[in-house]
Order: C-alpha cells, then structure tokens, then sequence
C-alpha cells in the first residue's frame, strides 16, 4: 500500500489511499478475494485453530476462495471459541499461524465482556494495524502539521497503540496521555496546543470537565478534531453534539476491535455512519433469527481481516449490530458503511417489557438534556422481568424543584423515544463514576438496588 497522501487544501476530502478507497466496487471486490484466497490457502496449511475448525465442520482439504459464495462454506468463528481456546492451550491459544518468536506485541481485550482474551501480533501484522489507522486519521482530515493527544494509558489494552503509531507515522506530532492524571493530560493538551484529541466518548466528556476545572477552557484550544472508539457514543447523535460543543471541535467515530482490527472509520461527509475499509476487511452480515449470512443489511457484523496473518480471524462473529449499506457516500469512498454506526452489541441489548432496548437508544435520550453530566442503567428483576431504572446526575446549581422536573423530562424523552417507561432518579453530584476507558453505564442490581438518594 502507499504512504499518505500529500497535504490538501484545507476543507478539501483526504484519503489515505484515494486509488483504493475510491476503486469500482467490482474491482474492490476482486482485490480482496484475491487476498482472501491467498490468506485462506496460508491459514489451511499453517494454523492449527482453523485447520482444526474446518475439518470439524467437515471440510476435508483446504478450499480455494475465488468468490463470496466459496467463503460462505467455511464456518463462523465465535469469541466463545477463542475464550475456549486459550483456557485449553494458555497462554496464547493456536490462533497463531507462525513460531512464537514471529511475533513482537502483545495486547489483550478490555474484558469489559467477559474473560480477556490475548492476543499477538507480528511485525507484519503490527504494521498492517498501523496502516489501517492511518485510513482512519486520514478521513477526519488528520496529517502533518497536526498534535495529536491520546487520552489513553497506552497498557496492554490495545486501544490507540496503532493509532498512536499511525499518527507519527503520516507526519502528525504525537502526545501520549499515559501514566497522568485528567488533570495533566488537561494541561498538556493545552501547552502542546493539541489539535486532535484521540480517546473515548466518554473519556472527551470527563476530560472536557476536568480542563475547565483547570481553567482551561475546552472549546478556546486549538482542537479542532475529535477521533472516538470503545464505545458507540461518537455515532449516537446527542453524545457526538455534545462532545463537539464542548471541544468545539467535530467529532469522527471510529471502530475496531482488539481480535480483529481497526476496520471502521468515519468520513468528512459524516453521512451518519461508518465507512468499514473493505481494502483490508471482508464485511458479511448475519441475520441472528434465520442464520442467512448476507453482503449487506441489517443484522450481526461478521468480519474476515485481510492483512493479519499471524494472529487471522476468518468469518468472526462480532457480536455488534449494524446495519450494513452500500449506497454512495458524498466523500467519494465506495467503501460500505455502517448506517448509524454500531448500533449496540448482541450481548448488551435489553429486553424491557418485551421491547427491544439497546443502551445506546438510552443514552442518545439522556444526552440530549445538557444538565445531565453523568449517567447509569441500572437493570434488575421485577416479577420475573427485567426493569431500567436510570441515574442521573445532574448539573449542579439547580434547585430542588428544577432537579425533580429535569428527572421527569428525561424519562418522559426515554418514553416517547423508545416506547419504554422507566424510573428515573436524580443522585448526588459527582457520585457516578467517570470512566477513562469503556465506560460500564449498564449495571444489574438486586430489585431494590442501592438507594440513589
Ligand atoms: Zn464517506
């Protein structure tokens, strides 16, 4: 693949790889089935996770991948396998395709979904990650001449690793938020006059906080961008206006996971939605009540990386939710995107009353009443049903009266928006957590829960 592209006018769309991005679907298509069937003919022959995964599922000899319809054939892969996998051959699993002495990092899932899994990667596959990130610093406009602050720890946590290489990498000035407090990052960001700021949704709104705490006003510095990843919040509508009134900046959402890649990323036209870099990745969609797996629609992500030989994951199961289109996007890219962004995960989706709720259509009611600083789910049981109840902190300086008629709008919005009536209750200023990573707004509590007052 090329470097990046050179500088362009301000206001004017950048591409990291614009040949590629914009290429005819067909030939889009045809490019990355070629790298499939080299890839599938790799892993058949070298990588004992898949090796035994096909033959289990009653493949007797590596198949040859010349068209969709071929990778249909080969089975999905689960989370629940891998998990699996590394408890039975720890610490690693057999997801590696060479020699344990190929590969030079180390990174682990957040875990904030169960058991964390572990994984490696190559000098090839660490570079392969760094280059898909550079698509993603690319279309929110992001080259040489930028300052680029992660608000990250930079732990075994993937995160913004690659991220942070990327950014180097395509000429931007990197400023590390490892090892310091908000407060410090708050001020760095403001003394380094970062252009760019790098962390979680939530993470942008705490640290805005925290900044003007510091007397540092958020929207009078020099960020003019805001690149989001870990949680949906970027793509939930009332969560990205408020980040970008606070920053004074404009949001993009970014998508990736630790097992599979940066494969998302939003553009300058913010069509409202994510485009997926089918450069890099196959994109499929499985409908989770009839088992068809489609090229596009609504339904589970399942995703096949193109570049990470050593540590691949073919036809993986997400567990995120989207809805999968192919229209054009005004940004010139053919690639597909993801309507909305990521609409929630399968695991996260609650079942209030007999409706639907994923915590993201929650939180885009909660967040369009910019007296609520903090929020929380909580779920519990209640004559054999799950019940929401939602905690809200407010802004503070408000009289009891105002508190209690704010409580009520916001959940009379979750009714009209969502269809559901929940509690809503007002807790004490500063009582609910900030999170710097994903944050956990979704909690289960025991049917009387904790008293919020
Ligand atoms: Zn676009």
């Amino acid at each position: 693949m090329l470097g990046a592209e050179p500088v362009a006018a301000p206001g004017a769309i950048t591409y990291f790889n614009r040949a590629v991005e914009t290429l005819d679907p067909d030939a889009l298509q045809a490019l990355s089935l070629q790298r499939l069937e080299t890839l599938v003919a790799e892993v058949g022959a070298e990588n004992a996770f898949y090796r035994r995964l096909w033959h289990q599922a009653g493949l007797s000899e590596v198949p040859v991948i010349r068209s969709r319809r071929d990778l249909a054939r080969l089975p999905l892969t689960t989370k629940d396998q891998l998990v699996v996998d590394q408890l039975e051959h720890p610490p690693y699993g057999t997801v590696l395709t060479y020699p344990l002495d190929h590969y030079v990092r180390y990174h682990q899932t957040s875990g904030t979904t169960g058991v964390p899994i572990r994984w490696l990667d190559t000098r090839e596959s660490w570079a392969w990650w760094t280059r898909c990130w550079s698509f993603v610093l690319r279309a929110a406009g992001v080259g040489p001449g930028d300052r680029v602050m992660f608000g990250f720890s930079f732990g075994p946590f993937i995160g913004f690793w690659a991220g942070f290489e990327a950014a180097s990498s395509i000429g931007a000035l990197t400023l590390p938020g490892g090892g310091q407090s908000s407060k410090l990052r708050a001020h760095l960001l403001g003394d380094a006059a970062a252009t760019v700021l790098v962390c979680t949704p939530s993470y942008a709104l705490h640290l805005a906080e925290v900044a003007r705490e510091e007397g540092i006003d958020p929207a009078a510095t020099a960020v003019r961008t805001t690149i989001h990843a870990g949680e949906p919040g970027a793509s939930i509508p009332a969560t990205k206006r408020r980040i970008e009134e606070q920053w004074g900046a404009v949001s993009y959402d970014h998508y990736g996971l630790t097992e599979v890649g940066a494969m998302g990323f939003e553009c300058q036209a913010h069509p409202g939605g994510i485009h997926v870099n089918e450069a890099e990745f196959v994109v499929e969609v499985l409908d989770p009540d009839s088992g068809e797996v489609a090229a596009e629609g609504e339904g589970e992500l399942v995703v096949t990386n193109l570049g990470r030989r050593g540590s691949p994951l073919i036809r993986y199961r997400t567990r995120d939710r989207v809805r999968l289109v192919r229209d054009p996007c005004p940004c010139g890219r053919t690639f597909a995107r993801l309507d909305g962004g990521v609409r929630g995960r399968s695991d996260d989706m609650l079942v209030v009353r007999g409706v639907n709720v994923f915590p993201s259509a929650i939180e885009d009611a909660v967040r369009r009443h910019p007296s609520v600083d903090e929020f929380r789910i909580e779920v519990f049981r209640q004559d054999h049903m799950d019940q929401v109840r939602v905690l809200l902190e407010l802004h503070a300086g408000s009289s009891a009266e105002e508190r209690n008629r704010e409580v009520l709008t916001v959940a009379e919005e979750i009714r009209i928006r969502l269809g559901i009536r929940v509690d809503a209750l007002a807790v004490p200023e500063g009582t609910l957590p900030r999170p710097e990573l994903k944050a956990k707004r979704v909690v289960r509590v025991d049917a009387m829960g904790p008293d919020p007052s």
